[in-house]
């Protein structure tokens, strides 16, 4: 294990907040994600780790706080949502999506994963199973603290089980409770061929024009709406972790808590356009920070939601699902030892170069 420490720069999604941040390893650090139900509401994300500070943060006074148990504080921008701060107890860290650079410095080993049974499927410990050539261990509760899972948890019984549903609503809300919506499943409506473009997901590159209006976002014979993995620096700025977790909905199976569409200034949310994407906009939750939504004007209603918000059976929620074979933008990821351990479940184009 490394000693020492290393100063990383650290900026949100919208630029306000930036600092220069002392971080208590000078090369490697050793990791472990926590994929509790609690993490994944209040980023929207599919798990969460941070990387230790030596002091204080300087300027926390100019993030909005949340507590989100008596011992775990977090802190992001009131303008974009960026997590980029936590407290617990009296240690600091920084979230590693924040750490500006090509590739993350002080660099992350993952080690193994914890309160993995809170995901019912596994989440993304099914996808992220080795570092290094090493098959990940996967605690039930707090790391070196409860019972292992054994590699083939959950069992093909429980994942059936799992995905033999019959509820024609999919809630989802943050950690505050402040936004909530439900969708539904795919219908005449979400048929309706829309002008919307691919995905970086389906077509690497920008700009992949959809002129005959085909209905991506419907999966598995029009049963299933599109999921993808997106490591993008805005997802990973905006949301403060390496890599994000969308679901692409029509807005016509959106719906608010009472019935009524898809508002997405409804409740505690926030809207934010982008400087970069004309028409692009995210939207978090201006109390405890999630990240929720991200649209487009220019896209003809539909819109991505986090996938860590939904209160499906596992966090994966396959049995709305589906999940795409590519990981999104993994040329701009700054884990990049993330993205090659990946590769393993994942198809991983544009980068690294052969
Ligand atoms: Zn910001
Ligand atoms: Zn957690
Ligand atoms: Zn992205
Ligand atoms: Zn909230």
């Amino acid at each position: 294990m490394s000693q020492g420490t290393s100063t990383v720069h650290v900026s949100c999604y919208c630029g306000k907040y930036v600092a220069n941040v002392i971080v208590n390893a000078d090369s490697t650090i050793q990791k472990i994600p926590c994929h509790c139900t609690s993490c994944r509401r209040w980023t929207g994300g599919l798990y969460v780790y941070r990387l230790p500070t030596t002091q204080e943060p300087l300027g926390i006074q100019r993030l909005t706080e949340y507590r989100v148990t008596p011992l775990s504080t977090k802190y992001f921008c009131p303008d974009c949502g960026s997590h980029i701060f936590g407290k617990t107890g009296q240690k600091w860290g920084v979230s590693p999506g924040v750490v500006d650079g090509e590739e993350l410095q002080p660099s992350v080993e993952i080690v193994g994963h914890e309160f993995v049974e809170d995901t019912g499927d596994g989440g993304f410990t099914s996808w992220l199973t080795h570092w290094g050539g090493k098959e990940l261990p996967r605690w039930k509760g707090e790391a070196h603290e409860s019972e292992l899972l054994p590699p083939e948890w959950p069992s093909a019984d429980d994942n059936q089980r799992n995905q033999d549903t019959e509820d024609d609503k999919l809630w989802a809300g943050c950690h505050c409770g402040g936004v909530a919506f439900y969708i539904t499943h795919p219908n005449e409506a979400s048929r309706q061929p829309r002008r919307a473009p691919f995905p970086e997901l389906m077509v690497p590159g920008d700009k992949a024009e959809n002129p005959e209006g085909q209905t991506w976002w419907l999966q598995a014979g029009g049963t299933k709406y599109l999921a993808g993995l997106c490591t993008c620096r805005s997802c990973c700025k905006a949301t403060g972790f390496d890599i994000q977790a969308w679901a692409f909905v029509p807005e016509c199976n959106v719906f608010q808590p009472n019935g009524e569409p898809l508002d997405v200034n409804a409740g505690t949310l926030k809207k934010r356009y982008s400087e970069k994407i004309d028409g692009a906009y995210r939207c978090f939750c201006g109390t405890c920070g999630a990240t929720v939504f991200w649209g487009s004007d220019n896209r003809d209603g539909v819109v991505d939601i986090s996938v860590g918000l939904f209160k499906g059976k596992g966090a994966r929620v396959e049995d709305w699902l589906v999940f795409g074979k590519r990981v999104s933008y993994v040329q701009e990821a700054t884990n990049k030892k993330l993205v090659q351990e990946l590769g393993r479940h994942f198809t991983i184009t544009g980068w690294p170069k052969a």
